[in-house]
C-alpha cells in the first residue's frame, strides 16, 4: 500500500525517495542536514572550483546546461557573479513555448554566449512515440539530450566545468550528497538521469541507427577523463530553494506565466515546454503523486505552508490533467487523444491502483474521495 511522509506529501512511490521508520521522507531529511551545512564553507569550495577552471583555459570556462527557466537564469547570473565566461547550450524542446523562448532571449542578454542544440524532428517524433510505448514517458529523449549535449560540447570543446543547478539527488536525499565537483559519468545518469536506466546505445534495438541518435550520445568515458571536465552542482553550494531563484530570475527580466501554473503549484516553474505537463501528469498513473505534491512539499519543506494547508490546496486544484498539452503531445507523435490515453492506461501501476464499481481509486491516499470521481 502506498505510504506518505508524515512532514511533506510525498509518497514512498516517488523513484529514489524513500520514508524511514520515524516517517520521515529522504527528501525532508535531506532539507533538514541543510540547517547543519557550512554554507559559507561551500561557498569557498565554489570560488576555488571557478578558479580552477579559469586558470585551465583561455576559452570558455564552463558549460551551463539551461532551459531558460527560472533556475537557468540563476545558474547564469551566479557564473556571472563569480567571474566565469560562460557557453550556454541549450537543447531545444519541440514543444518550447512563445514565453519559454522570450525567456532563454532574455537569459542571453544577460551576457552569455549559447548554443540553441535542435534535433531533426522526424527522430524526435518516432523516439517519443517508441519511449512512450514501451515505458510510458514522454522524458526519456528528453534527459537523454539534456544531460548528453552539454557533456559532449564541454568535452569536444575543451571547456574544464560544467555548471548545472539543482542536485535532485541531494534534494531527494541519495547517497550523492557528499559528492561536490565529479564526473557526471553514465552510471550518474541511468541512476539519477530518469531514462529508465536506458543509453542511447540501448535504443538502437529499437528501429533507430546509432547515427540517427547522435545527438543522445555522450562523450566515451575516455573522452572525459582526457578533458578531464568536471560537473558541479549549483545546490550543493548554494542553498537552493525554488522561490528564492524564481525572485532573483523575475528581477532580472524572466517572466512568470500570466494566466497561472501550467501544472502543479508555481505559475514560474514548467513554463518553457508545453509537454513538461504531460511528463508529470503520467506520474499519476505510475506513482500515485502529481506535481502539485512536489511543490507543495517543497512549500511544507521551507515552512511557507502547513501540511494541511497544502492538503486543502490538493483538494482546490485536483488532478490538474493538462488536456490542451496532452493533445498537442499526442498530435506530436502522431495519435489521437484516445490513443495517447490508451497508451497512458497500460502504465497505471496497478501495485497501487484499484478497480472498483465506481472506478480507479488509491487505497490509502491522502487525498479525498473528490479526487476519484
Ligand atoms: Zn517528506
Amino acid at each position: 500500500m502506498i505510504c506518505f511522509c508524515q512532514e511533506c506529501i510525498l509518497p514512498d512511490t516517488r523513484p529514489n525517495l524513500e520514508i524511514g521508520e520515524d516517517g520521515v521522507c529522504t527528501a525532508c531529511f535531506s532539507h533538514r542536514t541543510k540547517e547543519s551545512i557550512d554554507w559559507p564553507g561551500r561557498v569557498e569550495a565554489f570560488r576555488e572550483i571557478v578558479e580552477q577552471a579559469i586558470s585551465r583555459t583561455e576559452r570558455y570556462d564552463c558549460v551551463i546546461p539551461v532551459s531558460g527557466g527560472k533556475d537557468s537564469t540563476w545558474q547564469v547570473l551566479k557564473c556571472l557573479e563569480y567571474g566565469l565566461t560562460p557557453l550556454a547550450v541549450t537543447w531545444r524542446p519541440p514543444g518550447r513555448t512563445e514565453l519559454g523562448q522570450r525567456n532563454l532571449d532574455n537569459l542571453v542578454q544577460l551576457g552569455v554566449d549559447h548554443i540553441d542544440y535542435q534535433i531533426n524532428p522526424s527522430i524526435e517524433r518516432r523516439f517519443a512515440q517508441r519511449a512512450f510505448k514501451l515505458y510510458g514517458s514522454t522524458a526519456i529523449p528528453m534527459h537523454l539530450a539534456i544531460f548528453n549535449i552539454p557533456r559532449v560540447i564541454a568535452t569536444r570543446f575543451d571547456i574544464p566545468l560544467i555548471v548545472w543547478g539543482e542536485n535532485s539527488a541531494f534534494e531527494y536525499g541519495g547517497a550523492e550528497e557528499g559528492r561536490m565537483a565529479f564526473l557526471l559519468d553514465e552510471e550518474w545518469i541511468q541512476r539519477y538521469g530518469v531514462t529508465h536506466g536506458t543509453t542511447a546505445a540501448d535504443w538502437i534495438a529499437e528501429g533507430f541507427t546509432a547515427k540517427e541518435l547522435s545527438a543522445y550520445f555522450g562523450p566515451t568515458s575516455t573522452e572525459l577523463h582526457t578533458a578531464g571536465t568536471r560537473g558541479v552542482f549549483l545546490g550543493n553550494y548554494f542553498r537552493w530553494d525554488p522561490a528564492e531563484t524564481a525572485t532573483i530570475a523575475e528581477s532580472h527580466g524572466l517572466q512568470r506565466r500570466s494566466e497561472g501554473p501550467r501544472t502543479g503549484y508555481y505559475a514560474h516553474t514548467d513554463i518553457d515546454d508545453a509537454f513538461i505537463s504531460v511528463h508529470h501528469w503520467l506520474k499519476w498513473y505510475k506513482f500515485g503523486f502529481t506535481r502539485l505534491f512536489d511543490n507543495l512539499s517543497l512549500e511544507i519543506r521551507n515552512r511557507r505552508m502547513s501540511r494541511d494547508d497544502a492538503l486543502s490546496i490538493l483538494e482546490e486544484l485536483g488532478e490538474q490533467r493538462p488536456d490542451g498539452d496532452i493533445a498537442a503531445f499526442a498530435q506530436f507523435v502522431g495519435w489521437s487523444v484516445e490513443e495517447f490515453m490508451d497508451h497512458a492506461e497500460q502504465f497505471r501501476n496497478q501495485a497501487i491502483w484499484v478497480r472498483e464499481v465506481a472506478g480507479w481509486r488509491i487505497p490509502g491516499h491522502v487525498v479525498s474521495e473528490d479526487w476519484w470521481r
